[in-house]
Parts: C-alpha cells; structure tokens; sequence
C-alpha cells in the first residue's frame, strides 16, 4: 500500500472518529476470535485503537471452550439442556477459576500488551452485577441480570482504562452464577448508556435463512427484529443475542450489531466504515 493511500483511509475514518469519540461500545467477545491467535491479536489491536481515538471500549466476555477443558481435566462432565450449562456447584467453581482468573486475564494481557491499559472484573467486583437463578432453577446456578450496578465503570474509563468484564454475577446473598456473556453485554450497555453494543460471534450476523450468506439481514429496526423471532427465523444461540438487543435498545441504547468475528479486524469495519458486514439492528 503505498503511503497516499494509507493516510487517505486515515482521512476517511475522522467522520467516524468523531461521532464516536467520548461515547462508551459494549463489546460482547466470544467465538473463534477467542480461540485464533491471528484473530486475538487483531482484535487486542482494534480495542486499544478505538481507545486511543478516544472511543470508550468495555469489553464483556464469556468462556465456553475453555470452561469445558478445565471441566474435563477435572473429570466432571458437561451437561447442556436447551442450549444452557447445567451448572451445580463444583461446576460453578471451576466457570469462577477459568473465567475471572483465566480467560479474563489472558484479555487483559492482550490488550496490555498493545500499549493500552485494560482492568479485569467480574460482576462480583462492586457489586456491578446482581443476579437471580434463571427460570425455574432446573439449571441450577445459571442466572439472569436483576441489576447492574455500574458506578465502579465510571471511574475507569474517565481514567482511560479499557473494562474487561466476566459474565459472572451474584446474589445479595452472595451467591454467584454463571450468566450468558450476551445478555449481560446488553444490560451494561444500557445502564451505561452505552452509544453501540456489538456482539461478535461464529457467523454472518443473522440469516434469513440458514447457511444462505445471501440472506443475511443487514439493517431491520426493533419490530422487525422481534419478528424474526416470532417467526424462529433467529433460533439457538441467535435467540438470546437477537433478544438482548432488543432490550438494549428499547432502553436507549442506539444501535446494536451482531458481527462476524471470524473476519480480522471485524470491530474496525463495522464502527469506522460504511460498509459494515453484519446485522445492525437500529432503535
Ligand atoms: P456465540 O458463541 O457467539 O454466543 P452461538 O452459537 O451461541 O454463538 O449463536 C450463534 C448461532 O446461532 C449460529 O452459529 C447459528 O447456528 C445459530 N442461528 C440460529 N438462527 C440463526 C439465524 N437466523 N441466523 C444466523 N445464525 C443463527
Ligand atoms: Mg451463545
């Protein structure tokens, strides 16, 4: 590339940069751009870029893979029903270790090493996110969000540094669980009136039809989006992720994205160009 084109890209960006400088993007991280190390690195680069233009990135992340490694070192075995881990209570420890002391960490390295400065939490820590049992318990210490609690956020990023968040919340009774990474990036996003919410995952954003790249739905509003679900055009996995934007939104979130975070530098396209690959679903 020769050095014109370099600068007029950088050029182009400054519209971007501006709209978004000082406004706060939730992050979902999880997929194949946590376990690929091109795509790792890549996405440690565009989280400190984002922060270096003065863009306030929290990055919220679950832990699947590697939960069920430790799982099987462990010899206990993996139980899903309807898509969520049964978690009981030598499970849920071993979710605690690897996801606040590993995986957490191992993000907070990553983006350490790019020059900028990421502070590694879970919902425990200032009590930032409160939980109860989810449904009707069957699934044992798998919650869902009653409240965050986002004051401890506020501190950090007025002071530069890059939040990293666990999806692990507790009770007032300090009983901890196991949350979907999704639902707890749409619930900060909205108590921290966060300007975008990207979820980065496996595939194209949500299709209309299955593996057909050529469906996919690039743009709907929030009535359009609750459609796809009542239609289960979106089913699975897709269910959550479809639903916690929706909820972010209507709580005054302004945009969420669902994106493909197999292709490098995915979170760069999708803020600082036009041509945006996934879905983004729009208030
Ligand atoms: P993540 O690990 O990022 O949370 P999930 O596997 O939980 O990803 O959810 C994404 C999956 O949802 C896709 O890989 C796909 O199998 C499934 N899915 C269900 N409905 C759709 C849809 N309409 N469009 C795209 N993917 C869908
Ligand atoms: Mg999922």
């Amino acid at each position: 590339m020769d050095d014109s084109l370099r600068v007029s890209i950088l050029s182009e960006a400054l519209p971007y940069i501006q709209s978004f400088s000082g406004r706060k993007i939730v992050i979902k991280y999880g997929g194949s751009v946590m376990e690929e190390e091109h795509l790792k690195n890549a996405f440690f680069r565009d989280i400190a870029l984002l922060s270096s233009v003065g863009v306030c990135p929290v990055v919220i992340h679950g832990g699947g893979p590697e939960i069920n490694v430790w799982l099987n070192k462990l010899e206990i075995s993996p139980k899903f029903e309807n898509g969520l881990r049964v978690t009981d209570q030598k499970t849920m420890d071993i979710v605690e270790m690897v996801l606040m002391g590993r995986v957490n960490k191992q993000i907070v390295r990553g983006i350490n090493n790019t020059g900028s400065l990421a502070v590694g939490i879970s919902g425990l820590d200032g009590n930032l996110i409160q939980s109860r049992e989810l449904g009707d318990g069957s699934h044992g210490l798998v919650g869902e969000v009653t409240k965050i609690n986002p004051e401890l956020l506020e501190p950090l990023i007025a002071g530069g540094y890059i939040p990293v968040i666990s999806s692990i919340g507790s009770t007032q009774e300090s009983i901890s669980h196991n949350i979907n990474a999704d639902f707890v990036a749409g619930e900060i996003a909205a108590a921290i009136n966060a300007e975008k919410l990207i979820l980065l995952t496996d595939t194209h954003g949500i299709l209309e039809e299955k593996d057909n790249i050529n469906s996919l739905v690039k743009q709907i509003n929030l009535k359009e989006a609750r459609s796809l679900i009542e239609r289960k055009i979106v089913n699975e996995g897709m269910i959550p992720k479809t639903e916690c934007c929706i909820r972010a939104l209507a709580q005054g979130v302004k945009a969420a994205h669902i994106i493909d975070g197999r292709i490098e530098h995915a979170l760069l396209l999708e803020i600082f160009t036009d041509s945006g690959k996934g879905t983004m679903i729009m208030a």
